[in-house]
C-alpha cells in the first residue's frame, strides 16, 4: 500500500524512516502506510490511534516494535488474545487469537496528532477494514481518537444513532445486532508511566470483554 494522501505524513513517515534512532540505525524502516493485523474472523478488534514513529512505521506492523505495544500485547497474551507475549518485529512469530488490531489512520502523525483532514483522508480504510471483519462481537477503543473514529463508523457509514456515546476508560456501548464497544485509555508510556492506565486496569477491561465471547 503507498497512500499519499496526506503531504504532512507522507512526509514525516518518510524522515523518520530515513533519518531513523540511534538504537535502530541498522533497520530498514517500513516508512508507509500500517494496516491491520490479526485474524480476520476475530470476535475482537482493537483499534489504536496510529503507528507510532519508531514502533509502526520502523515494523511495518501495527503495534510492534515499541512501548505501547510490549504493555497491550503482554496482557493481550495474558488475557488469551495472542500466541506470545511480545510483539517485535514481522517475524516474530506473533499471531493473534480471535483478535484483531489496527489503527484508525494509517501513517505515523507527528506527535502523535493527526490533522482533522488527515484523519478523514484515512476513514476510507478504516471503513473498509471494518466492513471486513464481519465476525466482530467486540470492539476495543484505545483513546479518544480511535472511539471517536468508530462512534463516526457507526453513524455516517452504518446510519446508526451515536447520541450519547462519549469516551471515558471503562465506558461500554451497546447497540443490538452490531459488536459492544469498550473504551480503555490508550496504552500509551504517557498513560502507562504516570499509573493513568495499569496493567491490572487494562487486565481488568479483557476479562470482561472475554465474558462476551463464547
Ligand atoms: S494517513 Fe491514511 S490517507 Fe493519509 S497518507 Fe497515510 S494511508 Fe493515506
Amino acid at each position: 500500500m503507498s497512500c499519499r494522501k496526506c503531504p504532512r505524513l507522507v512526509s514525516y513517515r518518510e524522515k523518520v524512516a530515513a533519518e531513523k534512532t540511534k538504537r535502530y540505525a541498522e533497520w530498514n524502516y517500513w516508512g508507509r502506510p500500517v494496516p491491520g493485523f490479526g485474524d480476520r474472523r476475530a470476535e475482537l478488534v482493537i483499534i489504536g490511534l496510529a503507528p507510532a514513529a519508531h514502533g509502526g512505521n520502523r515494523t511495518g506492523r501495527v503495534f510492534t516494535g515499541d512501548l505501547s505495544a510490549k504493555f497491550m500485547v503482554d496482557c493481550l497474551y495474558e488475557a488469551g488474545f495472542t500466541s506470545q507475549p511480545n510483539s517485535d518485529s514481522m517475524d516474530d512469530g506473533l499471531h493473534m487469537i480471535n483478535s484483531y488490531m489496527l489503527a484508525a489512520v494509517r501513517c505515523v502523525p507527528p506527535g502523535d496528532r493527526p490533522a482533522r483532514d488527515e484523519a478523514l483522508n484515512c476513514f476510507p480504510f478504516l471503513e473498509r477494514e471494518l466492513k471486513l471483519l464481519k465476525h466482530a462481537k467486540v470492539v476495543l477503543l484505545l483513546g479518544k481518537f480511535a472511539f471517536d473514529s468508530y462512534v463516526r463508523f457507526l453513524r455516517e457509514t452504518l446510519g446508526l444513532n451515536s447520541r450519547g456515546m462519549k469516551f471515558s476508560h471503562g465506558a461500554v456501548y451497546r447497540i443490538e445486532g452490531h459488536p459492544a464497544l469498550y473504551a480503555s485509555y490508550h496504552p500509551s508510556p504517557r498513560n502507562t508511566n504516570t499509573g493513568m492506565l495499569t496493567r491490572l486496569m487494562f487486565l481488568d477491561l479483557l476479562a470482561s470483554i472475554k465474558k462476551e465471547l463464547p
